[in-house]
């Protein structure tokens, strides 16, 4: 299939709807990791189609969603520095951290700047030779290899007023957590943009030490179901293992260039993730021979330990442990306007996906 019409074509989605049916006698814990993954089930009502033993849970694949307000308050306390830019994509301006935002900040009359890659913020900090450009950098596999080339490009270029803060974090120890945690998991639909890069091979020890099954999946219906559908077959016949249905972007190895560039950037660290805590080995911190660059190293900030606002349960919605419906404050004091937790704030957050697609 070339077109995108062929991917939501209603015989093909019909047959795969039945075929599900057909397949599936037990009852299915299946968990998207994907922000853009929750986003489509909500946007074409993915789970109003499957039977009901078969149960679709949103967990922690939203990269704003998973940083967490210790995070979000740092990377505040920055940009209160004196001759200071807090470059930042335009989802992360608007995550609350325990007193204020990046975009209260701004109204206060930081100079925090809206950047659409990191090739823009190098460009900032070229033109301001006098200033230390800090940029935040978030997400998973899918982001990382561009947070890599700011850094060699901002060595080779000698911006020595260029530093990353890295957030970045690596998506299967958290897969391996939410396991460890006792969260009931079968099968995990596998996020298409962050295996484009790093390879189905990554999730193979976690297959083997939970007897789980991953299903690397595109983003449209057809792509969804397909995918829900393998994990049932596998489900179904008492296998595990990984399997891509994204083929037309996913291969076992992915993208070995964009991989290397991280590798020569990036080392793993345990890091905190919003809602699932510490976790060993899931974050990249920039490795010694760019130290010069790393925000976390050149400025020295503390800031007073974080609290979550009152009542918001994206820890919980994060783990796939409540709906964001079962939130009070969901679409009464917390809405996209007005996010009072960090699952409200951009549209691959499973709170803003609930709203959007009610
Ligand atoms: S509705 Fe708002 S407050 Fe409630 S869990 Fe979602 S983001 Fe948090």
């Amino acid at each position: 299939m070339k077109y995108i019409e062929e991917f939501r074509n209603r015989e093909l989605v019909n047959t795969l709807v039945k075929a599900i049916a057909n397949k599936s006698t037990k009852p299915l814990r299946i968990m998207e990791v994907c922000g853009g993954h929750t986003m489509a089930i909500r946007k074409f009502g993915i789970q109003h189609l499957l039977p009901p033993q078969i149960e679709l849970l949103s967990g922690p694949g939203c990269p704003v969603c998973v940083t967490n307000r210790t995070a979000i308050d740092r990377a505040i306390a920055l940009a209160s520095l004196p001759e200071t830019i807090i470059t930042t994509y335009g989802d992360l301006i608007r995550v609350p951290g325990s007193a204020s935002s990046l975009n209260q900040e701004k109204a206060f009359g930081k100079d925090i700047r809206i950047v659409y890659s990191t090739m823009d913020a190098l460009e900032i900090a070229r033109a301001n030779p006098g200033k230390n450009i800090i940029f935040p950098g978030i997400g998973f596999e899918t982001t990382t290899p561009s947070s890599a080339v700011a850094l060699i490009e901002a060595q080779s270029q000698k911006l020595d007023n260029f530093f990353l803060l890295s957030m970045h974090k690596i998506m299967p120890p958290a897969m391996a957590a939410l396991i460890d945690q006792g969260v009931k998991i079968d099968g995990y639909i596998g996020p298409g943009h962050v295996t484009t890069i790093a390879g189905a091979d990554m999730y193979r020890p976690l297959v083997d030490k939970y007897d789980i099954s991953v299903v690397i999946s595109g983003f449209e219906p057809v792509d969804l179901l397909q995918s829900v559908y393998m994990l049932v077959s596998m489900a179904e016949e008492g296998r595990h293992g990984v399997d891509i249905q994204y083929r037309r972007a996913v291969t076992d190895k992915g993208n070995s260039k964009a991989m290397q560039i991280v590798n020569r950037v990036f080392e793993p660290c345990d890091d905190e993730w919003r809602g699932l805590g510490l976790i060993p080995g899931s974050g990249l911190k920039i490795k010694p021979e760019f130290s010069n660059h790393d925000a976390s190293e050149h400025f020295s900030i503390n800031t007073p330990p974080a609290h979550e606002p009152a009542g918001c349960l994206c820890g919980e919605v994060l783990r796939g442990l409540k709906k964001p419906i079962d939130c009070k404050l969901f679409s009464t004091v917390c809405t996209p306007a007005n996010p009072i937790g960090a699952c409200m704030v951009s549209g691959e957050g499973a709170c803003q996906a609930y709203f959007n697609y009610r």
